[in-house]
């Protein structure tokens, strides 16, 4: 691969920092123009092992310190003041190489809102369309669906009676029952929709780099980190990063873009002198560019757990230990089939809690297992789930209004940064958090399943005020695993790129990760980190276009 070259001339027309969800797609729309010369560059290494392939091989990837990395958060203000062990993908694919591949799009209003901030052209109908042009869903085509595209949605298809069970309980409350949770709709409830195709994950990685890998003009650079993005004036010219073979410099005749995701991209921004100017200097890091919203915004979902023991022998618990596991694991690759052929994520509800709420502001998320929280020690050390029968609810507030931050520690590009997410410090979090988690037990109390589902283990019937459920988070909650916004856009001051993604203050660097989402969208990340990214890359080439 060529290095830094001679005044003049320059080896990539782009270079992409880090291949995530985000860097796959863009790596794939730019390249497709083959006089385009793309580099994509990754921290970690490759995606090749079949757990990424086996949907179930999540949980194991959670604790391969190689493929994924951790980040301590706090001390902070919110429900969990001593902070939290986050995990995140480090190989081809990023964090859509290891997520649990709920796939949910967010809703019509998310993206409604970001438009309606000023950020033109990020409307629900600019990305409903490339939902539908990204997709392949078995399902066919539909409002919210697309057919043919590269990635592939299956809406769960492990059935059971336990979670007919519990969909039937939520039409009884007021849910409806749908077959495509994605499409646009007041209160319902469904099985899982999945980026699972032929009972194998469909992440960035298989859906938009693995097919086009061979292309002579991108090229994918794994095993190096980015330490900063080089300027000449304010203009961006590349990259310094360290691999294997020690730190070279990289330049980029056209743009550097910024896909590090929300933890690693205000770091990126910080070391290389755009951000806060006194926190800059604090470091010993000259200024480029003051720029006070660089790692602030952070948004995260805060996902409370609770559990209940079952009354008849319908979990999967014993699934995955003893000699059920390998047994699994040979099902899955003889059969493509069983419980290691999804990710455990059976059935979900996205509903209205608060009173005043228009529209779902809340995601309950169903699961025929339930962990032994006694003996959880971090992802290091891997969930244990337990020996009885149990089920597990998941449920978070979709849109939060809590803000946290990212920021860097030091000067060293290796630091991992200091993160504060101050979980339900706006008061909007706390109140829907509180009428969530009684719609949780409504749901789960509801007379038909009495003679299925038994008493509440976690967090335990003494909860009951609005105190003792707040109180509850800080012990059984977590992240939704969707931090994002730390790179926010919009044209305020503490916006950080512009509608197009281009970087305030510079020229020749964007963003085109979950940093730039102004606020969170209500469920799962992944979907909207590609769709992002796929809006972003159009916007890319037709600047290239128009500057010829
Ligand atoms: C454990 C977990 C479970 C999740 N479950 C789901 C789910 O079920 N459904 C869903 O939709 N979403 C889920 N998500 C969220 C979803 O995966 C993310 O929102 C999405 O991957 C974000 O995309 P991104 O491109 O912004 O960042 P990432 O996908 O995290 O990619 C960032 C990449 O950049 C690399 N990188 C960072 N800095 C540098 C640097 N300086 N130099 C070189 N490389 C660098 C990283 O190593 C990484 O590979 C989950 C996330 C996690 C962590």
């Amino acid at each position: 691969m060529p290095d830094a070259t001679g005044p003049g001339e320059t080896a990539f027309d782009y270079i992409i920092c880090g291949a995530g969800a985000a860097g796959c797609v863009v790596a794939n729309r730019l390249s497709a123009d083959p006089k385009v010369r793309v580099l994509l560059i990754e921290a970690g290494p490759s995606d090749r092992t079949w757990l990424t392939r086996m949907p179930r091989g999540f949980a194991r990837l959670l604790l391969n310190q190689r493929r994924a990395r951790y980040f301590q958060t706090g001390p902070d203000n919110g429900a969990k003041p001593g902070g939290e062990m986050w995990s995140r993908g480090r190989m081809l694919g990023g964090s859509s190489s290891i997520n649990g591949m709920l796939y949910f799009h967010g809703l019509p209003q998310d993206y409604d809102h970001w438009e309606a901030l000023g950020n033109t052209g990020w409307g629900w109908d600019t990305i409903v369309a490339v939902f539908r042009q990204m997709e392949d869903h078995a399902l066919g085509s539909g409002v919210a669906r697309g057919v043919g595209g590269p990635v592939k949605v299956t809406i769960n298809p492990e059935r059971s009676r336990l979670m007919d069970e519990v969909i039937a309980a939520g039409e009884a409350i007021g849910y409806a029952p749908v077959e495509d949770l994605n499409e646009p709709g007041p209160d319902r409830i469904g099985y899982t929709p999945f980026n699972i195709g032929k009972a194998q994950r469909s992440g960035a990685a298989q859906a938009f780099l693995h097919p086009v890998a061979n292309r002579p003009n991108l090229t994918i650079l794994t095993g190096t980190l980015v330490h900063r993005i080089l300027f000449e004036g304010r203009r961006a010219v590349g990259v310094q990063a360290q691999g294997q073979e020690g730190v070279r410099t990289l330049r980029a005749g056209r743009e550097v873009i910024l896909a590090g995701g929300a933890l690693q991209t205000p770091q990126l921004l910080e070391l290389s002198g755009i951000g806060a100017a006194g926190r800059l200097r604090d470091h010993g890091i000259g200024v480029l560019h003051d720029s006070p919203g660089v790692g602030e915004n952070l948004r995260e979902h805060c996902l409370i757990i609770m559990q209940r023991r079952l009354l008849k022998p319908w979990s999967l618990n014993a699934q995955f230990s003893g000699w059920r596991a390998p047994l699994n694991v040979a099902r899955w690759f003889a059969l493509r089939s069983g419980p290691m052929a999804f990710p455990g994520f059976d059935a979900a509800a996205l509903v209205a809690c608060d009173p005043d709420a228009t529209h779902p502001d809340a995601h309950l998320i169903f699961s025929r297992t339930s962990m032994d929280l006694r003996s959880w020690d971090g992802w290091t050390k891997g969930p244990q789930l337990e020996r009885a029968h149990g089920m597990q609810l998941m449920g978070y507030p979709s849109q939060p209004r809590s803000q946290g931050s990212v920021h860097i520690r030091s000067a060293d590009p290796t630091e991992a940064p200091e993160i504060k997410v101050n979980y339900l410090t706006d008061e909007h979090d706390r109140r829907v958090s509180i009428h969530m988690f009684r719609a949780m037990r409504r749901l789960i109390e509801h007379p038909s399943l009495a003679e299925v589902v038994g008493e509440e283990t976690i967090p335990g019937p003494r909860v009951q005020t609005d105190d003792e459920i707040i109180d509850a988070f800080a012990t059984y909650s977590g992240p939704g695993y969707h931090a994002c916004g730390s790179a926010r856009m919009g044209s305020d001051p503490m916006a950080v790129v512009d509608s197009r993604l281009r970087v305030h203050g510079v020229s020749g660097l964007r963003v085109v990760d979950i940093s730039i989402f102004p606020t969170q969208t209500s469920q799962n990340t992944g979907a909207p980190a590609m769709a992002v990214a796929w809006h972003a890359a159009d916007i890319i080439n037709e600047d290239r276009l128009r500057a010829g």
